[in-house]
């Protein structure tokens, strides 16, 4: 039996997949199959999560051949932002088109600990995992547009090492800090962007393990933050992950009156079956999980509110984030006055609850979830409208 070469294509030809959504055993095993060593995949995997390359042209230690083929079985399917908004606070917004021309956004939130009060040097990324939202919350402009796919591991992962490309490529700019230590510009994620990432739960699930695993991104699970509407089935399945990541649910009302009028969802996983799951959950994982609540001028901030959600959060354990509402475009709410929102906080901490009000970043650049997107697709459809000149 003939020895198959290392540039031999394997027949029939397997169909391509891109090489940010193979875990290092798939890619082993592909690298295996089209006969190549075994060690050709560790080599792989440097290039793309160490190095941070962008083709397989630049993996250079690779016979010309193998890269061929690979770039034709596990093409590289990278990202370039179409647009990048940077604020005042040095949140950077980016928006990416992905391959079927639909957008969606990652926000980079570096630590400040003049707002956060916090010591770390911490990068935070938040990001997508679907094209828009099918939930429809009333307050939020990535469900304004409805739903129009999952984005898959690889435009999940990919959102990370775009990031960090372009990160590094700024390096000398004043406005922009010089990647963490270790070379990695991300090393803190919020699953928070556009959609409900509990929704396209298996391909999360995949780029979470591949942005978690030390030959991949190499995120502390516990640096990792995935925040759902509530849907009570996936936060029971996630219970029975051996993946540790931090579960925030996003509550923003304490009672099934308050929390329907703005959170459609409410009315499938009412909030005693929403409880239910977040105490089996905590129960399972023996972790705290963090309660969400915007605070929306006159819809959910009445201080006779308070007492209700430390009810809930002592009830979990758990802490609780208020976040004063930022403005969405078309859209009527407010957020509260801060004195307004100091006195809520004051309510739960009263009752011993642990909660923080997040002083928002970002503000001036949109950044609440689905904005930029949604500006974009404004735009672009005013232009489609506009008549010829
Ligand atoms: N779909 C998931 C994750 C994405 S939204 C979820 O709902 O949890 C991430 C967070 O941003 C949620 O807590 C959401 O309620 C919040 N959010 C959405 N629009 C906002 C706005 N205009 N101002 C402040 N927070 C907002
Ligand atoms: Fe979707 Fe979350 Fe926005 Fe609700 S808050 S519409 S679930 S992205």
């Amino acid at each position: 039996m003939t020895k198959p070469t290392e540039a031999a294509a394997a027949s029939p030809a397997p169909q391509p997949r891109a090489l940010q959504a193979l875990t290092r055993e798939e890619l082993l095993a592909a690298v295996v199959e089209v006969g190549a060593p075994a060690y050709r995949a560790d080599q792989i995997l440097q290039w793309l999560y160490e190095h941070r390359v962008d083709s397989w042209e630049a993996m250079s230690n690779l016979p010309r051949s193998f890269r061929e083929q690979g770039q034709r079985l596990w093409p590289l399917r990278t990202l370039s932002p179409v647009r990048v908004q940077g604020s005042r606070d040095a949140t950077c917004k980016f928006l990416w088109q992905l391959a079927d021309g639909a957008f969606v956004e990652s926000v980079l939130i570096p630590a400040n600990p003049a707002l956060y009060g916090d010591r770390s040097d911490r990068r935070t990324l938040c990001v997508s995992t679907q094209v828009g939202c099918a939930y429809g919350c009333k307050f939020c402009a990535s469900g304004l547009l409805g739903w129009k796919r999952n984005l898959t591991p690889d435009e999940i992962v990919e959102q990370v090492l775009a990031v960090e490309r372009w990160q590094a490529r700024q390096t000398a700019s004043d406005s922009h800090p010089p990647a963490a230590q270790g070379g990695r510009a991300v090393d803190n994620l919020v699953i928070m962007g556009m959609g409900e990432p509990l929704a396209n739960y298996a391909h999360l699930m995949k780029a979470l393990t591949i942005l978690n695993a030390p030959w991949g991104g190499g995120i502390g699970a516990r640096k990792i933050t995935v925040s759902t509407s509530g849907l009570a089935p996936q936060i029971r399945q996630l219970a029975e992950q051996p993946l540790q990541v931090q579960l925030a649910i996003s509550l923003h009302g304490a009672t099934d009156e308050v929390r329907a009028r703005i959170m459609p969802v409410n009315r499938k996983y009412p909030v005693s079956e929403l409880m239910a799951a977040c105490e089996y959950y905590v129960a399972r994982k023996g972790r705290m999980i963090t309660l969400e609540y915007i605070l929306i001028e006159g819809v959910n901030d009445a201080l006779s509110e308070a007492p209700k959600l430390a009810a809930l959060a002592r009830r979990l354990h758990a802490k609780v984030n208020l976040i004063p509402y930022n403005h969405v475009d078309g859209l009527p709410w407010k957020r509260p006055a801060q004195a307004h929102c100091e006195a809520f906080l004051k309510v739960l901490q009263q009752r011993r609850v642990t909660a923080t009000l997040r002083r928002e970043k970002g503000h001036d650049i949109d950044a609440a979830c689905g904005q930029l997107r949604l500006r974009m697709e404004r735009e672009l459809a005013g232009a489609a409208a506009a008549p010829p000149r």
